[in-house]
């Protein structure tokens, strides 16, 4: 074999993980027949308005498989293809209630077009196609839905954002052993961070309204549990928990966590995991439900913090 043959054998047979990333517009109303027109604005919101309202949504394809002798998992046009061919062909463009049988409501075995019940129905089309492992479908920019290949399982996660300071400090130490340790956040009047907080959350999709649970009440709930109470304040002396509890990243993600899990189960989901990031250069990130940690390929993330 020749020095040029075995260098183009590379990595044959090697296991690797691509992602592909596609674009699409589409709209999609929530309304469903059975209930009255007061119940469907009261469920579902200015979403249940007519004729409804769009979004750009992103998918992330991750698949994963071998090198083949050309040095790809797959080739990438084929990839490609079958994302136009089996999605983005048939919703670009197009109202998501007509685009697919599975969302006519009409039909009692209907659901509605929410994110989570398109990135399942998109798994169904395009696993035959393509070797996937994980697909995320952004809404928008502060909502996207994880999709496994569980039947009826999927993640959903909600973006927000709150603006605090903090000063980390162990009260039992001196200055000078809290710089050595928190270096210069252990500066005595604090300083302050933009946090964006990921709350996802998994659970079930419900066969008729899509859902993993009440959208709206999820919001509600991060909003009064976690943006309410912090957002503008001073964390170690407006927030009694962080009197105690040095707020560091991972301490705060843990402590939101902590608040979010039990009102989650009340609306019918499960704290999957809370992810702050305090600035673009840190995160921390926090399983509620320990070992689940499969959740989230590395190429996924890799894609979202871009
Ligand atoms: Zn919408
Ligand atoms: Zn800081």
């Amino acid at each position: 074999m020749t020095e040029m043959k075995s260098s183009a054998r590379h990595g044959q047979g090697r296991g690797c993980v691509i992602t592909r990333r596609a674009c699409f517009s589409a709209s999609h109303r929530y309304w469903l027949p059975e209930l009255s027109a007061d119940d469907n604005a009261a469920r579902f919101g200015p979403c249940a308005l007519a004729p409804g309202h769009g979004h750009n949504y992103e998918l992330i394809v991750s698949m994963a498989g071998g090198l083949d002798a050309d040095g790809m998992v797959l080739n990438l046009s084929d990839v490609k293809h079958a994302i136009r061919n089996e999605v983005t062909g048939q919703l670009d463009f197009r109202f998501l209630n007509e685009a697919w049988p599975e969302f006519d409501v009409s039909n009692p075995e209907g659901c509605l077009p929410t994110t989570e019940a398109l990135v399942r129905l998109i798994w169904q089309r395009l696993s035959p196609h393509l070797p996937i492992t994980a697909l995320r479908l952004y809404e928008q920019p502060g909502l996207w839905a994880d999709y496994l290949g569980h039947p009826m399982d999927a993640y959903l996660t909600i973006r927000t954002h709150f603006a605090a300071a903090h000063r980390l400090a162990r009260p039992e130490l001196s200055q000078e052993e809290n710089e050595a340790i928190y270096g210069k956040c252990a500066r005595p009047h604090g300083h302050g961070h933009n946090y964006l907080v990921d709350v996802t959350v998994r659970g079930a999709i419900d066969p008729r309204t899509g859902m993993v649970c009440d959208l709206s009440a999820l919001q509600r709930l991060v909003d009064d549990l976690v943006v309410e109470p912090f957002d503008h304040t001073f964390l170690n002396k407006d927030v009694p928990f962080f009197a105690e509890c040095v707020p560091t990243a991972e301490n705060i993600a843990l402590h939101i966590a902590d608040r979010l899990s039990s009102p989650i189960k009340a609306i019918g989901a499960h704290l999957h995991k809370v992810r702050l990031q305090e600035s673009p250069n840190n995160a921390a990130e926090v399983y509620a439900e320990a070992p689940k940690l499969e959740m989230t390929p590395a190429a996924l993330d890799a894609v979202a913090a871009v």
